[in-house]
């Protein structure tokens, strides 16, 4: 395709108010989202979802978790993803009520899992930067979810990227050791993508390590690859935390990932982000009878 200079040129060398007229387009299509976004929250979350991916045990291949990824219906555009949805709420505002709702749906689907299905599913939610510099504000909303659907705290968890932990780190370690101390797992997400002080990265509260989906890819045709994966299982194992390997998409990738003894996997060779109900059926099928989904001795989610 095209370059915009080189279409720039083609349409008469003006290409400055060509880019202008383009970067117009994508600020209107950003408030035209973010209008919509805030209409949808104003109205309890209409067109928002769910959906929930599995994270399965790499020894057994039992469901431990899963993760909770935000979808969106658009009442005229359709589907939008949250790679173009959330970096929207960020600038225009709206992250932390978007956030809130995923707190309280995330709790209260965890509930309808116990009440209707008997499942015990552990949960983790994405945070986003903001939601960690309103500390106060975060964990009250955390703590009335839990009180509100009769939730241990240990069924949520919490993932940041890494990047987000990294940066204002005392500020970050405070808050992290808040969320720690109310029993919610944290688990630092795309990691191997930020730069992270191994001193630093120690005195987290965190459990769990995830990652980042770019190695897992690249596994099976780059030793540069399997040797960061290889460096991050033996990090996290040697910090006492578990490692998740996230976008598993092959055979071939997964028995890497076991032979290296990761503790668990995620990705669409497993299963892909489903709606609460799919999840339910998926988590049922995958278990033994016998195998029922009991976590009361597993620390991890
Ligand atoms: P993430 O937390 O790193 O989530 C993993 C992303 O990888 C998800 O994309 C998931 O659908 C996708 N994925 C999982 N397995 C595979 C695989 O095998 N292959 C490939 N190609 N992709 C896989 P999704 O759902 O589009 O979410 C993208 C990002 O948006 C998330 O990255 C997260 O940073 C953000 N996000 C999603 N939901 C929320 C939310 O509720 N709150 C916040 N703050 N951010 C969210
Ligand atoms: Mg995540
Ligand atoms: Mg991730
Ligand atoms: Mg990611």
């Amino acid at each position: 395709a095209d370059s915009a200079a080189q279409a720039a040129k083609r349409s008469g060398g003006n290409g400055f108010a060509f880019f202008e007229a383009h970067m117009q387009d994508g600020v209107r299509d950003q408030l035209e989202l973010s209008r919509d976004l805030r209409t949808a929250l104003e109205d309890g979350g209409a067109g928002l979802s769910l959906h929930y991916q599995p994270k399965v045990a790499g020894a057994s291949g039992l469901v431990l978790g899963v993760e909770a990824l935000l979808r969106w219906q658009h009442p005229r555009r359709g589907p939008v993803s949250p790679g173009t949805f959330i970096p929207v709420a960020e600038r225009f505002g709206l992250i932390t009520t978007l956030g809130d709702w995923v707190i309280d749906e995330a709790c209260r689907q965890i509930a309808d899992w116990r009440d209707q299905e008997g499942l015990k599913l552990r949960v983790a939610i994405n945070l986003s930067v903001q939601q960690l510099r309103q500390p106060e504000a975060l964990l009250q909303r955390l703590e009335q979810a839990l009180l509100r659907h009769r939730l241990d705290a240990s069924q949520l968890s919490c993932e940041i990227t890494e990047s987000v932990a990294m940066e204002d780190a005392g500020a970050t370690e405070r808050v992290l050791q808040r969320l720690s101390a109310l029993g919610v797992s944290l688990s630092i997400d795309d990691f191997g993508t930020g730069y992270s002080s191994l001193a630093y990265l120690r005195r987290l509260p965190v459990s769990q390590l995830k990652i980042d989906r770019s190695f897992v890819q690249d596994l099976e045709t780059s030793a540069d690859a399997r040797a960061i994966v290889n460096a991050v299982i033996e990090l996290a194992h040697a910090l006492g935390l578990e490692v998740v390997a996230e976008g598993v998409e092959t055979e071939g990738q997964a028995d890497v990932l076991r032979a290296k003894h990761c503790d668990k996997l995620q990705g669409f060779l497993f299963a892909r982000p489903m709606p609460a109900q799919e999840l339910a059926q998926w988590a049922r099928r995958s278990q033994s009878p016998d195998a029922r989904l009991d976590f009361s001795d597993s620390v991890f989610a």
